[in-house]
């Protein structure tokens, strides 16, 4: 059993990944600052034993003894990452360079959760892990795709200059429970938008593509590649290649939610990528895995958790 230290551990994806670590049978440190993660993602771990929460911000040192880090600390949707776009770089860039300042001094694993985001709008299509990438520097999606792609030349820095034991892999799209109601994703947006009788907001045409993966599937692979031998760093596509357009998935929410919603659009963002897939074929060989959960399942359930949340008065 070890100390594993999971930043960013009160939003989606690390609130998930500290149950399942504790699931496990290891002891959980969990770093947030509370930006976007919130107390109701983790209130039910509190009083857990081998569970503790420092409220903490990765862009200012961080002393601790732990024996494995998963870096997931930056907010992740675009109307979070773009609040605050000087801190969303800040976050991915000193918040690298602290956590693997921290993992040298203890000689502990690091994982960085990356993003598709590093191929920008791409012009290869599925992406595979050798695809350099198409981000524009200077838009306003920068400070989360140049962030995360520098992030990720620090890990393979350190790894070549101190033979630190990385790990990186890049996430698409993901969804599930404990998404944050307001942050704008697309998934978290329409089922709200479903369950409220609102009308569905379909961006530009509605027919460029994302593939969604759930989030239980997402944390099997990244657990997975945490426990892969040393010296196998990655970066790993982690995602669902089952792909579809913004209007296809407005349709099975629709569906799903039943309802009397209408579908309305409205622009584009700038610089909002095309078509997006993951190559999976390494996460599929070193991994041993691939996702198992259909969009239909993994919807039901995320639905299910947005109609409780509705219920209760919290979004
Ligand atoms: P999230 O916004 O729910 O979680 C991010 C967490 O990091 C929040 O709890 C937030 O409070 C915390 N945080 C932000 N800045 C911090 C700072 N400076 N110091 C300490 N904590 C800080 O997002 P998520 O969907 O759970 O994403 C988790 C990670 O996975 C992120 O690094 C994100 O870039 C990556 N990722 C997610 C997706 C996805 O589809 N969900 C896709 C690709 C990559
Ligand atoms: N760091 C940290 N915790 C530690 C060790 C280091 O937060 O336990 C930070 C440290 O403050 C520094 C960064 O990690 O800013 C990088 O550390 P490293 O040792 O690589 O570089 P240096 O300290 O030489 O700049
Ligand atoms: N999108 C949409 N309606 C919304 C929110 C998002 O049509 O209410 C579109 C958005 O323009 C993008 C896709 O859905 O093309 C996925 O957006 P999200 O923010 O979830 O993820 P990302 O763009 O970061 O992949």
């Amino acid at each position: 059993m070890q100390r594993i230290l999971v930043t960013g551990g009160a939003g989606f994806l690390g609130s998930h990944l500290c149950d399942r670590l504790l699931g496990e049978g290891h002891d959980v440190l969990c770093v947030d600052n509370f930006f976007t993660g919130s107390k109701r993602n983790i209130a039910h771990l509190l009083g857990h034993p081998r569970f503790e929460l420092l409220r903490h911000d990765v862009t200012f040192p961080l002393h601790v003894e732990v024996d494995r880090i998963f870096n997931l600390a930056c907010p992740a949707s675009p109307v979070h990452y773009q609040h605050d776009p000087v801190q969303t770089t800040k976050t991915s860039v000193h918040g690298a360079i602290n956590m693997l300042g921290l993992a040298k001094r203890l000689d502990a694993r690091i994982l960085q959760a990356s993003t598709s985001e590093v191929y920008g709008d791409p012009e290869v299509h599925p992406q595979p892990e050798a695809y350099w990438g198409r981000v524009n520097p200077i838009g306003l999606r920068s400070c989360y795709d140049e962030g995360k792609r520098c992030a990720e030349t620090l890990f393979f820095d350190y790894h070549r200059q101190h033979a630190l034991d990385i790990k990186v892999v890049r996430i698409f799209n993901t969804y599930g429970p404990r998404m944050h109601p307001d942050d704008g994703r697309v998934v978290s947006n329409f089922i709200v938008q479903a369950l409220r009788g609102q009308d569905i907001t379909i961006y530009g045409d509605g027919r460029q593509t994302r593939s969604f993966c759930h989030v239980d599937d997402l944390l099997d692979a990244m657990t997975r590649m945490m426990d892969t031998e040393r010296g196998f760093t990655g970066p790993v596509n982690i995602g669902n290649p089952g792909e579809f357009t913004m209007l296809e998935l407005a349709e099975r929410i629709l569906q799903l939610v039943g309802g009397r919603s209408r579908l309305v659009f409205q622009p584009l963002p700038a610089d909002d990528p095309r078509q997006r897939q993951p190559d999976i074929a390494l996460a599929r060989q070193a991994l041993g895995w691939e996702p198992r959960i259909a969009l239909e399942d993994g919807l039901r359930d995320t639905i299910a958790y947005f109609r409780t949340l509705l219920a209760e008065g919290q979004a």
